[in-house]
């Protein structure tokens, strides 16, 4: 048997026993303070180093659930160890793999309004997703899943100071995409879930400084221009919409109101 057939039937053998494990576990599916929340321990954290005040939400780019657990839960993965808080289904099943007092190895090289150690300070979501689908398109997010993310969103942000919620390209613009524009953060802030504004406001400085002020690492302007639209001003991405430097003024503009009146 080749390396390559040796490696394929072990990662069938992980689905399986992943399969197996969550036949074992919906079973005992209420163990927590949250109904549909399931254990399913992941090896991949450490110790963390500040208190929680952010939040990032990713997709897994790994089609199925089975496949996402295996690799957050994998501890020997040449391609690295990586792992979520939450791992949250397209059923809106969610999965606790790491406890939230400990650091998570989801956000990787990043930044935030100055702050590097992003794994430190944060918690993460997995959102099963496929990212970019094989026609090129963005996969839709089901309703049931995200209303289980803002269902877990809303019950972390009941217990955590949480200042800011993120995706990872967010904090990781040179690097990731994900959640990716077709990610519904209206929606989100509809429900006091990070902040959105619909409007343009009329630059009172350069995009470059009020992305560092949102709290972009702006040291690839275009990268961190991008990253500002897959979340503020998707329409930019997906039908070319144009005054992207507006919403970022009037973003800049509600963040600044927020922090003034806190
Ligand atoms: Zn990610």
């Amino acid at each position: 048997m080749c390396v390559n057939a040796i490696s394929v039937w072990r990662n069938v053998a992980k689905v399986w026993l992943v399969v197996l494990c969550l036949v074992v576990l919906t079973s005992c599916s209420s163990v927590n303070h949250m109904k549909t929340l399931r254990m399913f321990p992941s090896p991949n954290f450490n110790e963390r180093k500040y208190p929680v005040s952010v939040l990032v939400l990713h997709y897994t780019a790994i089609l199925t659930c089975e496949e996402s657990l295996v690799r957050l839960c994998d501890a020997t993965n040449e391609a690295g160890r990586v792992s979520a808080h939450y791992l949250v289904d397209r059923d809106g099943s969610i999965y606790n793999l790491v406890d939230e007092s400990k650091r998570a190895w989801h956000a990787g090289v990043g930044s935030w309004a100055g702050m590097n150690a992003i794994n430190d300070c944060s918690i993460g979501i997995e959102i099963v997703n496929a990212g970019l689908t094989a026609d090129g398109k963005r996969e839709p997010f089901p309703d049931a899943q995200i209303d289980a993310v803002i269902k877990l969103c809303k019950d972390i942000q009941s217990r955590y100071p949480i200042k800011y919620v993120l995706g990872h390209s967010d904090v990781a613009p040179q690097r990731k995409q994900d959640p990716g524009e077709a990610f519904p953060w209206k929606k989100l802030a509809e429900v006091g879930i990070g902040v959105w504004t619909d409007n343009f406001a009329e630059p009172k400085k350069s995009v470059a400084e009020m992305l560092a002020g949102i709290g972009y690492d702006v040291s690839d302007i275009d990268k961190a221009t991008i990253a500002f639209q897959r979340h503020w001003h998707p329409e930019a991405i997906t039908d070319g919409a144009t005054n992207t430097a507006g919403r970022v003024a009037a973003v800049w503009q509600l963040i600044r109101n927020n922090r003034e009146m806190k």
